[in-house]
């Protein structure tokens, strides 16, 4: 009741549970038939030319897991900073935990938050250990019904997406095509929408369900409990709706560590061959 309250100010919702067994890339969100999630692994799924692809783990060989972070930014969350009801939507005690323990990372961030933080922006694109990677523009809804999000028009989509990496380009450092939509809604029809932007659609199968959390070492055990070999995971380095993510942190990275997993970035990940 407190999350779903909290949710309608603004908040990304990545998964409440955790996530699938299926590892299929499937959206936390029950959906009807007519816009189930599409994995890409379905059998016989064929994309049509240009739809991006759905990852949501790297291969189970070697033992590499991708820490990913999440920032959104909406025009409520906004409307919120300015009337001075939240702080930050900004964590750079995330930023400086991951560089205390040298652990290289993927972040997903949203257009309206790198304008609003442009200085933690430039810090992570200026470490190399970090890549950047897109989690739209206004992190509005692509489909009908996301948590809260305000709907995105599938006419807009792909402007929108276009928008969110145009607007991370000038910082440089380790840029991506890599995309994740925003709470993990999608179906066919946003895909379709997404064709020719030569975007791969990053999902994730190690839910550290941060967001609306307290509990630090119950984020750190929830990671721990998901983890494998392939595993994405992802966290938010959204102060204001994750609060403790930082704190939860040296533990996700000592344990996952001392149970022989290698930290790599998304490209390391999904490039790797053994
Ligand atoms: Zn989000």
């Amino acid at each position: 009741m407190l999350a779903a309250g909290l949710l309608g100010l603004g908040g990304c919702a990545v998964g409440s549970s955790p996530a699938p067994t299926g590892r299929a890339g499937l959206s936390p969100v029950p959906a009807p038939a007519d816009r189930a999630p599409v994995p890409a692994s379905e059998p016989g799924y064929r994309p049509a030319t240009g739809v991006p692809t759905v990852v949501s783990h790297g291969p189970s060989s070697g033992r590499r897991i991708a820490l990913t972070f999440d920032s959104n930014m909406t025009e409520a969350m906004l409307r919120r900073l300015d009337a001075h009801q939240v702080d930050s939507y900004a964590n750079p005690a995330v930023v400086d935990e991951l560089q205390a323990r040298d652990a290289p990372a993927t972040f997903f961030l949203s257009g309206l938050w790198v304008q609003r933080y442009p200085e933690l922006t430039r810090r992570i694109a200026d470490d190399p250990r970090f890549e950047l990677a897109s989690h739209s523009y206004a992190h509005r809804g692509f489909t009908a019904s996301c948590y809260t999000l305000d709907p995105l028009p599938a006419d807009q989509m792909a402007a929108d997406v276009e928008r969110s990496f145009a607007v991370l380009a000038p910082f440089g450092g380790r840029q991506t095509r890599y995309f994740r939509f925003p709470g993990g809604c999608y179906d066919r029809a946003a895909l379709r929408a997404l064709a020719g932007t030569h975007t791969t659609v990053i999902q994730y199968d190690d839910v550290g369900d941060d967001p609306f959390n307290d509990d630090a070492a119950g984020i750190t055990a929830t990671v721990l409990a998901q983890a494998h070999a392939g595993a994405i995971v992802v966290l938010h380095i959204t102060k204001g709706n994750a609060p403790r993510t930082a704190d939860a942190l040296p533990g996700v990275i000592d344990g996952l560590r001392a149970r022989g997993y290698h930290l790599v970035t998304l490209s390391e990940l999904l490039t790797a061959t053994h």
